[in-house]
């Protein structure tokens, strides 16, 4: 164990090549605190922390921060995009069909790719991203409480 500190959120975006601006902070920490955001959750979020920022400004700023790998944008098919702050594991997600909950599932096996290609056509795979449809607890007919 080392005794310095983890670095700082203004740090990590400086580590990535991205210039610090408040804005940028404040949405990595909105991300990171929050569970898949979407981009008008996440705008909600860096107003809380920064006062006004425009829509476009957000989504530049999730635009930069995705690029550099801080954020990761999961779009499950028909849905807006969602975003979370962990990022580089490989893990799937669970999405409700019925109200479009969405949960983290941790790679099967624990090492990207968890999934091996039946084929896969002399590729050097390294990732692999899986969404798996259902519904959820509190969708599912016949349930009672
Ligand atoms: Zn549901
Ligand atoms: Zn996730």
């Amino acid at each position: 164990m080392t005794a310095s500190q983890p670095p700082t959120t203004a740090e990590e975006l400086r580590g990535a090549g991205l210039r610090v601006t408040a804005a940028r902070v404040a949405l990595l920490e909105t991300v990171r605190h929050g569970d898949h955001l979407g981009a008008e959750a996440i705008a909600a979020g860096v107003r809380h922390r920064v006062g006004h920022i425009s829509v476009q400004a957000v989504y530049e700023a999730l635009h930069a921060l995705t690029a550099a790998g801080l954020v990761r944008r999961i779009e499950p098919a028909g849905s807006p995009a969602r975003y979370e702050g962990r990022v580089g594991d490989n893990h799937h997600h669970v999405v409700c069909r019925s109200c479009g909950a969405l949960a983290d599932v941790d790679c099967s096996v624990g090492e990207a790719p968890c999934l091996a290609a039946s084929d896969g056509h002399g590729f050097s795979i390294d990732e692999a991203e899986v969404v798996y449809w259902g519904t959820c607890p509190d969708c599912s007919p016949g349930r009672t409480t």
